[in-house]
């Protein structure tokens, strides 16, 4: 038997939802990229947040 690595791959609601790596909630808005890689795609919360942080550490 194949084990598909996409667990959840509901047809029936395919809305634009997606899942934070970084804080493990879903969200509906535009995704922000990581600072960290570039290309893990976070929540705008956790963009924002991210952004912040750079932003603090360049003022140390
Ligand atoms: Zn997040």
């Amino acid at each position: 038997m194949k084990y598909s690595k996409t667990p959840y791959s509901s047809s029936k609601a395919a809305q634009k939802r997606r899942k934070c790596p970084k804080c493990g909630k879903y969200y509906l808005d535009y995704p922000a990229l990581s600072r960290k890689d570039n290309k893990t795609k976070i929540c705008p919360e956790c963009g924002i947040r991210e952004a912040l942080n750079a932003f603090i550490n360049n003022q140390l």
